[in-house]
C-alpha cells in the first residue's frame, strides 16, 4: 500500500511525502490524497521530522539472549568459559527468538538494515524477514574439523545462498569468515571463489585486538590487511569490523582495493580493544560505517549511542574536539553504511528507498532545537524515534510494534532456558 506522510519537517521546510512501491516518489508542500489514483495509507507527521533510518554494518543479533551475562570479565575467559558452552547449546527457537528480539530492539532505535552473523542461517534469516527490516546475513565460518568438511563449507555456501533468494525481499546473503585466526587458507578460497562467482559481500572481523594482529604479523609475515589481500578477499565487496589495529599503510591499502570498515565504537571500548583511529580512516578515505556489535559486548542495539560514542572517542584519540564531527558521524551511521550494504538507502530524497524514521520533536533531546544534526548525535536517545518505516512499511508507529508483547515473553521464556 502507498504511504503518504503529510506535515512533516523535512530539512528546514514542512512537506507532505508520497511514498510508492517501497521508494519515495512525491516531496511537495502539498499532496492532496484524494488526487491520488491509489488511496494511500496516511501518517500526520505534525510535531515530526522525516529522516533516513540508520543501517547497523556488523551485528550478532540473536546474542541478545547473553545481555547481561559474564561482563566486566577478560575477552578470552568470556569466550572459553561463558559464551562458546552456551552457544553450542543454542537450539533453533533460541536463534529465532533472539534474532527478533535483537531486531524488535533495532527497529526501537531506528534501525531498518543490518549486516548480520550468526549461526543457524535458516532462523536467522526468517526473524530477520518476519522482523520487516532489512538484512545482509552471513554464516560466522570457522575451522571445520576435517578435510571432508571443505565439501561442507561448499555445500553450506549454496544452501545458505538458495535460502536466501527463496525470500521475496530485504534478505541478501553475505559470505562470513569468521576471523583470520579462526579460519585455514583453504576454506578462505572456497569463500573468495564462492563470493565471487555470485558478487556477493565478504564480512569478517579484521584487526581487532592487538595481539591477533601482532600473531598474525608473527606467523605470516603480513598484517591481516595484506595477508586478505595477497588471498585476494581485499576488493569492494569486502567488509570488516573493527580495524583498530589497521596500520597507515592497510588504510592505504585497503582504500586502493575499495574495501570497507565496521566501526563498533562500544564493543571496542567495552572489551578494551583499543581506540578506532576514526580521523585517520576518514582523511585516507577509507569507506566505514558504524555497528553495534552483538548484545553481549555492548549490550544495546542503539545507533544514537554508537554515534555519540564514536565522535567521543574520536575527538578524545585525537586531542581535537574538531575530530569526529557530529555532521560526519551521522552520515556514517545513515548514507554510508547503506552504501556499504549496496542499499540506495541512507536519503530522504524522490527515488530513493525509502527507509527512514520520524522523530518526535518534543523529545527533550531535541528541543529547543537550535541544530537537529547534533542534537541527534549527541543529546538523543532511541525514544525519540517515534515512527520507523522500511521499504514504506510502517514497522513502529508511536513506539508500538504490532506483536512485540508476544515476543517478548516467547525471548524471556527460550532466554531462561539457556
Ligand atoms: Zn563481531
Amino acid at each position: 500500500m502507498d504511504l503518504l506522510i503529510q506535515h512533516v519537517r523535512h530539512g528546514q521546510e514542512f512537506r507532505d511525502i508520497l511514498i510508492q512501491n517501497g521508494r519515495f516518489s512525491r516531496i511537495e508542500p502539498h499532496i492532496d490524497p484524494a488526487t491520488l489514483l491509489r488511496s494511500p495509507q496516511t501518517l500526520d507527521g505534525t510535531g515530526q521530522a522525516i529522516l533516513p533510518s540508520f543501517a547497523n554494518v556488523h551485528c550478532h543479533a540473536a546474542m541478545v539472549l547473553f545481555r547481561g551475562l559474564g561482563d566486566d570479565t577478560p575477552l578470552h575467559d568470556w569466550l572459553n568459559n561463558i559464551i562458546w558452552p552456551m552457544e553450542r547449546r543454542l537450539t533453533a527457537d533460541h536463534i529465532y527468538w533472539g534474532t527478533l528480539f535483537g531486531c524488535l530492539e533495532m527497529i526501537r532505535s531506528g534501525i531498518t538494515a543490518a549486516l548480520d552473523m550468526y549461526w543457524q542461517t535458516p532462523q536467522c534469516l526468517r526473524a530477520f524477514y518476519e522482523s520487516g527490516i532489512r538484512t545482509c546475513f552471513c554464516h560466522p565460518n570457522i575451522i571445520p574439523p576435517g578435510p571432508e568438511a571443505l565439501d561442507g563449507l561448499r555445500r553450506d555456501l549454496e544452501t545458505h545462498l538458495e535460502l536466501a533468494q527463496s525470500y521475496p525481499a530485504r534478505v541478501e546473503l553475505a559470505v562470513g569468515i569468521h576471523a583470520l585466526y579462526t579460519t585455514s587458507a583453504e576454506m578462505r578460497a572456497i569463500c573468495r571463489e564462492f563470493a565471487e562467482a555470485h558478487d556477493l559481500i565478504v564480512h569478517t572481523h579484521i584487526s581487532e585486538t592487538k595481539r591477533e594482529t601482532r600473531e598474525c604479523v608473527q606467523a605470516t609475515g603480513k598484517t591481516p590487511a595484506e595477508l586478505f589481500d595477497a588471498e585476494g578477499l581485499l576488493n569492494g565487496r569486502f567488509i570488516g569490523a573493527h580495524g583498530i589495529w589497521l596500520t597507515p599503510a592497510d588504510r592505504q591499502l585497503m582504500v586502493q582495493r575499495g574495501a570497507a570498515i565496521a566501526h563498533c565504537p562500544s564493543s571496542n571500548i567495552k572489551l578494551a580493544s583499543g581506540i578506532f583511529n576514526e580521523r585517520a580512516v576518514r582523511r585516507a578515505g577509507l569507506r566505514f560505517g558504524l555497528g553495534t556489535d552483538g548484545a553481549s559486548s555492548n549490550n544495546r542495539y542503539d545507533m544514537f549511542s554508537e554515534m555519540r560514542t564514536a565522535a567521543f572517542l574520536a575527538k578524545a584519540r585525537a586531542f581535537d574536539p574538531t575530530a569526529g564531527a557530529a555532521a560526519d558521524l551521522y552520515r556514517t551511521a545513515t548514507r554510508d553504511g547503506f552504501q556499504m550494504l549496496r542499499l540506495d538507502a541512507g536519503e530522504v530524497a524522490i527515488g530513493k528507498l525509502a527507509d527512514c524514521i520520524l522523530v518526535d520533536l518534543n523529545h527533550s533531546g531535541l528541543v529547543p532545537g537550535h541544530n537537529l544534526v547534533s542534537d541527534l548525535v549527541y543529546a538523543a536517545t532511541p525514544e525519540c524515534v517515534d515512527t520507523t518505516i522500511c521499504a514504506g512499511q510502517v514497522l513502529m508507529r508511536h513506539r508500538q510494534i504490532p506483536g512485540e508483547d508476544e515476543i517478548r515473553r516467547a525471548f524471556r521464556d527460550v532466554a531462561a532456558r539457556l
